[in-house]
């Protein structure tokens, strides 16, 4: 299904035309991307924030138990979704960063999938951080998680960093309550204006500063699409609006399997 300027006819077909007649394309994801790789949105029900209420920056900070908290939260969600891969989204938007080098994925996600995909740091900018390692909160050293759950699982005992001591060794995911990632912020407000295009794809756009990415782009000039299962309240700013599931139509715009 289908609204906006000149709905009619197939949505992939409609997508196609807007990326047929574009230089530089901006595609802001989010959780809707990763559905179809098994691993559960935002909003669905018996999703994660269901359960718990999210542990804000600054109780991590300020707790061990709050720290060994969020660990043991990790474990689980890891478990759920560790084996999740890049699906047919994900396939069709690294085909289109393949062929234009000018082209940026702005996500919302912190799966890793877009890498898993084969998107070249230099083409991905992450706004929430990335839920596959983790980091110092003050030196910002990285840490694999495999190390740290080894001694996690022993005895839950917390990481410290190697680098400089600290005791603040932290998922790489951006929590609530922690500012924006000024470099990754950066990266995506140059890439809204430089697009002539963006393409927001499985995402609410109800999470800001995020959600003011793409609405950037329309602001500076780029035309901008949705596509989505449900409505969301961009749809009366984008210049096409495409209600369907992401992989196949995505897949059929961009034409690959
Ligand atoms: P969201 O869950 O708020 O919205 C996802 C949207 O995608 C929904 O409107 C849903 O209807 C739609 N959708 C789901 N599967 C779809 C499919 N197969 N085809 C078409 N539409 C589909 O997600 P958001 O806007 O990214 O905001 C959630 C926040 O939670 C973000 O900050 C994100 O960092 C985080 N998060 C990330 C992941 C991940 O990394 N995979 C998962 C859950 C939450
Ligand atoms: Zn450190």
């Amino acid at each position: 299904m289908m609204n906006g300027p000149g709905a009619g006819g197939d949505p992939s077909a409609r997508l196609r035309d807007e990326l047929d007649s574009a230089s530089c394309v901006l595609i802001f994801t989010g959780a809707g991307i990763s559905t179809e790789s098994g691993i559960p949105d935002f909003r669905s029900p018996g999703g994660v924030w269901d359960r718990n209420q999210p542990i804000l920056f600054d109780d991590f900070l300020r707790s061990e138990e709050m720290r060994r908290e969020s660990w043991r939260r990790k474990r689980e969600t890891d478990r759920s979704i560790g084996q999740a891969g890049p699906n047919r989204g994900h396939r069709a938007i690294a085909d289109l960063m393949r062929r234009n080098p000018a082209s940026v994925v702005v996500t919302q996600n912190v799966d890793g999938l877009h890498q898993a995909s084969g998107i070249p740091e230099g083409q991905l900018v992450e706004l929430h951080g990335n839920a596959t390692y983790a980091a110092c909160c003050d030196c910002g050293l990285r840490h694999e998680l495999d190390e740290i759950f080894r001694a996690f699982d022993r005895d839950e005992t917390l990481p410290t960093c190697r680098g400089c001591g600290s005791p603040y060794v932290k998922s790489a995911t951006i929590s609530f309550g922690q500012p924006m990632p000024v470099e990754a912020m950066r990266r995506a407000e140059a890439a809204a204006r430089a697009c002539d295009l963006a393409i927001a794809v499985g995402s609410s756009l109800v999470v800001y500063p995020a959600a003011d990415v793409p609405l950037m782009a329309k602001q500076h000039g780029a035309r901008y699409a949705i596509l989505n299962r449900e409505p969301t309240p961009h749809d009366g700013h984008a210049d096409l609006v495409v209600h369907g599931e992401i992989g196949p139509v995505l897949g059929d715009a961009v034409g690959i399997d």
